[in-house]
C-alpha cells in the first residue's frame, strides 16, 4: 500500500447498499493512473480540494507502457520534479532501433530536439505513480483513497454530483461539483454516464510476455526500444533492467490460430525474429505467461456533461502505435487542470469550461489516431502480411535522411502533435 494512501480497515460485514459514511470535496479524481494522478496533484498544489479514488490497494500492475516522453518531463520540471524523478531508477532512449533482416535502421533521434530532456525516460509505471502520489500528499488539499471501486454516479438536478465507491468495509460516498472520470480505458464512469466511444479496430493484436535477461543476449545500458520484423510478425522489445518486456505482434483475430499451432511454433516465431532469444524462449512453457492486448483505438465524440468530464484513456484509447497513450492521459490533465483550477476554487466551474478541455484537447487526439492508422494500414499491414523480412524502401529512408523532414516524427513522438505547458497559476501553486 502507498504510504500517503487511506485504506478503510477489513470489513466485518459488507453491506452493499449501505452508504458507510459521505465526504465531500470539490474536485473527485476516479482512476489513479498517470491522467488522475497528475490532474490530482496540479489541482492540489493550487489548492483545490480533491480526492482520488483508485480501485487497486496499490500501484503495481501488469505492465501498461513504462515511458515519459519529453513533454511529460518538461511539464515536472516546470512544477519542479523532473530532478527529483531521475533520482528513480531509470533508463533513457533517444529513439527506437528498428531491425530488419540483420539491418538495423534509427529513424529518430530524439538528440536532435531543442529540449532538456531529448530522451524518453523509462521508469516503472508504478513508481512513477508513487512517486506523483507521494508528491501530492504533500498538499493538504488532497486526499487518496486506495481500494476504492466506483460503482455508481450520484445525479441530482440533471447534474453529476458525486459518486459511490465500494471499499473494504462497503459502499462510501463522496459527493463534489465536478466528477472527473480518469479510469482507464474500460472506464466505468464514461459507462455510468452514458457516453459510447467510437471505436476503430487496427489490423493487429499484441501478446505481451517477459523474457530474462541473460548476459550478452541484446546491448543492454541506455535502455531500448528494438522493433524485430520476419515473415508476418514483429517484436517490440523493453528493458525492464532485471527483464525484457516484448510484444509479439500479430495479424488481427489470428489468437486462435497461435493457440492451435501451439507454444512450440509461438517459440521458434519468436526466435525467427530475434535469434538472440533462442535460449530465453525455453522459459515459455504456459499460456499464462502471456497476455492478449486487442489492439484498437476510439474517441468518444464528447467528454463531458454537467458536473463531470472524462480525459485519458476514458475519453480516447490510442493506438500503441509510437506508445503515446501515457503521453496524452499526462496533456489532458494538465490542460483540465489549466482551465479548471481556478473556476473550482473559486465555486463556478460551469460545462462551458468542460467544453473548453475537450475542445483543446480533442483535435490533437484526432490528428494523432489519424496519423496511427496511416502507420497501421500502410506499414504495419504489410509488414504483418509480409512472409519474407521486409525491406525498408528507399522513399522511408530518403524522408528519415532529409533535415527537415527527418525530425517532424520525433517531435511529435515526444510532444504530441502540441506541445502543453502548465499555466503561470499552476507553475506558482497556491500560496
Ligand atoms: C499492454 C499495454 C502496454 C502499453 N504500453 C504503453 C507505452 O509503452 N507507452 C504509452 O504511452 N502507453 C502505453 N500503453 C497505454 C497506457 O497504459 C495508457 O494510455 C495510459 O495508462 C492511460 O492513462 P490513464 O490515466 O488515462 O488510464 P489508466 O492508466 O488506465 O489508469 C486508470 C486507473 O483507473 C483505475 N480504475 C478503473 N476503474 C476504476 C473504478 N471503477 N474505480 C476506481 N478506479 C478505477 C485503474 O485501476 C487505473 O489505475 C499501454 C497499454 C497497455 C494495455
Amino acid at each position: 500500500m502507498h504510504p500517503g494512501s487511506i485504506l478503510a480497515p477489513e470489513p466485518e460485514v459488507a453491506e452493499a447498499d449501505h452508504i458507510c459514511d459521505s465526504h465531500k470535496t470539490t474536485c473527485c479524481v476516479v482512476g489513479g493512473g498517470p491522467g488522475g494522478m497528475m490532474l490530482a496533484l496540479l489541482l492540489a498544489r493550487q489548492g483545490v480540494p480533491v480526492t482520488l479514488l483508485e480501485q487497486h490497494k496499490d500501484f503495481d500492475r501488469d505492465f501498461r507502457g513504462d515511458t515519459i516522453h519529453p513533454s511529460i518531463m518538461e511539464v515536472l520540471d516546470q512544477i519542479g520534479l523532473a530532478e527529483p524523478l531521475h533520482r528513480l531508477g531509470h533508463a533513457k532512449i533517444y529513439g527506437p532501433t528498428v531491425q530488419i533482416a540483420n539491418t538495423t535502421f534509427n529513424p529518430i533521434d530524439l538528440r536532435r530536439l531543442k529540449t532538456r530532456f531529448p530522451y524518453i525516460f523509462l521508469v516503472p509505471q508504478a513508481r512513477f505513480l508513487e512517486f506523483l502520489a507521494d508528491e501530492a500528499s504533500k498538499y493538504p488539499d488532497f486526499r487518496l483513497l486506495m481500494g476504492a471501486n466506483v460503482e455508481q454516479l450520484i445525479e441530482e438536478n440533471g447534474q453529476t454530483s458525486g459518486v459511490r465507491y465500494l471499499g473494504p468495509d462497503g459502499m462510501h460516498e463522496v459527493r463534489a461539483p465536478l466528477v472527473v472520470g480518469a479510469d482507464g480505458r474500460f472506464s466505468r464512469v464514461r459507462h455510468l454516464a452514458g457516453f459510447e466511444p467510437i471505436k476503430t479496430s487496427a489490423p493487429m493484436d499484441i501478446l505481451w510476455f517477459r523474457l530474462p535477461h541473460i548476459p550478452g543476449d541484446l546491448p543492454e545500458g541506455e535502455g531500448r526500444v528494438l522493433g524485430g520484423f520476419a515473415a508476418g510478425r514483429m517484436l517490440a522489445v523493453f528493458d525492464r533492467f532485471d527483464y525484457w518486456q516484448v510484444g509479439y505482434v500479430f495479424p488481427k483475430g489470428q489468437y486462435q490460430n497461435l493457440r492451435a499451432a501451439g507454444l512450440e511454433a509461438l517459440r521458434q516465431s519468436i526466435v525467427e525474429v530475434e535469434p538472440a532469444f533462442a535460449e530465453q524462449v525455453t522459459t515459455l512453457t504456459d499460456w499464462h505467461q502471456f497476455s492478449l492486448l486487442s489492439v484498437e483505438s476510439s474517441r468518444c465524440p464528447r467528454w463531458f456533461k454537467p458536473g463531470l468530464l472524462l480525459i485519458g484513456d476514458a475519453a480516447h484509447v490510442m493506438s500503441p502505435v509510437g506508445g503515446v497513450g501515457i503521453n496524452y492521459a499526462v496533456q489532458d490533465a494538465v490542460v483540465a487542470a489549466n482551465i479548471l483550477a481556478a473556476p473550482l476554487r473559486d465555486g463556478r466551474v460551469q460545462p462551458r469550461h468542460l467544453a473548453k478541455v475537450q475542445q483543446e484537447r480533442e483535435w490533437p487526439t484526432k490528428l494523432i489516431q489519424a496519423a496511427q492508422s496511416a502507420v497501421q494500414s500502410r506499414i504495419l499491414t504489410s509488414v504483418l502480411s509480409s512472409q519474407t523480412a521486409p525491406r525498408i524502401p528507399w522513399f522511408v529512408r530518403a524522408f528519415f535522411a532529409t533535415p527537415f523532414l527527418r525530425d517532424i516524427p520525433a517531435r511529435i513522438l515526444a510532444f504530441g502533435v502540441r506541445r502543453v505547458r502548465v499555466n503561470k497559476e499552476g507553475v506558482q501553486g497556491f500560496a
